[in-house]
């Protein structure tokens, strides 16, 4: 998926949030539309002004579920970062400049690692009209950050206990691990609650947390999150506590991973470490795209790749931090 909101960097951040460490951040999602009027929106809850990072997940696009809408993202560029889709509802069809066409579906996770840089498309099937996933991006640490272009692939198996229903897309979680690799630790899991369950799990005392509410609504150590919002917690605790306290089923997405405290620069679909980075790759998406991304081969929109838009005139761009940008 492409980042089409162009003008985030440039608020004014000085409001910050404090929180507590010993409680949740609550993150409302801000709503996001990708293209024109009949195209698909979608709730990002990562990055926010008050926080960019959980662990090194730095973005958090959730949509649908939505009937007859399509997504029809033509080829465009990514640097620093892995994408990974994960579907409840829907096909979408991925193909890229590393040769990869593959088909993203519900309970399979794919992740794309742009490294030094990567084109891709996006573009729903009309055999599932229905659309509904998130779409998250990991941050590069420096030493990673010029990687070769991969992809991928896993099923996880569904873990089933005592009202608990569990996917293990990236990391560990209780006896299951997937063998997808990482450049940081992550852990990533769909989880559903059955109505009424409170689950107690072990967790990582080196990992900060987040959950993301698609359905339904869940107590996170006590502080209710509705439908859509990311609740976060810092590192250093060694259980979470999950409950269902409605009489429907309740689904998750379980984020986390080890603080990442490099500064990042996020703009449009790139990830560098300084203005001047940015600058750079924009130029070489929009001037040479081959040279460095490769090109996407099959796709049949009418757009043969998005241009990078204008940087914001007389600005300097902000890197991000944990906490939000300095
Ligand atoms: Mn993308």
């Amino acid at each position: 998926m492409s980042n089409v909101e162009e003008r985030s960097e440039i608020l004014d951040c000085a409001a910050l949030g404090h929180h507590d460490p010993e409680t949740v951040q609550v993150i409302e999602p801000k709503d996001v539309n990708l293209g024109g009027d009949d195209a698909l929106r979608v709730r990002r809850t990562l990055p926010s002004l008050r926080r960019s990072f959980v662990g090194a997940w730095c973005f958090v696009d959730h949509y649908g579920p939505e009937q007859g809408v399509c997504m029809d993202v033509p080829p465009h560029p990514h640097t620093g970062l892995q994408t990974v889709s994960w579907l409840f509802e829907g096909e979408i069809e991925h193909r890229d400049s590393g040769g990869v066409h593959a088909l993203v579906r519900p309970g399979e996770v794919n992740l794309m690692t742009s490294g030094h840089g990567i084109a891709h498309s996006e573009v729903s099937t009309p055999e599932r009209d229905r659309l509904h996933g998130v779409q998250l991006w990991v941050v590069l640490p420096d030493a990673s950050k010029d990687l070769v272009r991969e992809f991928q692939h896993h099923v996880p198996d569904a873990l089933d206990a005592a009202g608990v229903h569990a996917k293990v897309l990236i990391g560990s979680l209780d006896a299951a691990s997937s063998p997808v690799h990482t450049q940081t630790p992550l852990l990533g899991a769909e989880i559903v609650l059955d109505a009424g369950v409170t689950w107690e799990l072990a967790a990582n005392p080196g990992f900060e947390h987040g959950v993301l509410v698609d359905t339904g609504v869940v107590d996170f150590d006590g502080v209710r999150l509705d439908n859509t919002v990311l609740g976060v917690r810092d590192a250093g605790l060694d259980h979470l506590r999950l409950t269902n306290p409605t009489g429907a089923p309740a689904r998750i997405m379980l984020l986390g991973g080890e603080p990442f405290d490099e500064g990042v620069v996020m703009w449009w679909n790139f990830i560098g470490r300084s203005h001047d980075d940015i600058v750079r790759l924009r130029a070489e998406w929009n001037e040479a795209p081959d040279d460095r991304f490769g090109r996407v081969a099959g796709y049949r929109g009418p757009i043969q790749r998005l241009e990078a838009p204008p940087l914001p005139a007389g600005l300097k761009l902000k890197r991000r931090f944990r906490r939000g940008r300095q």
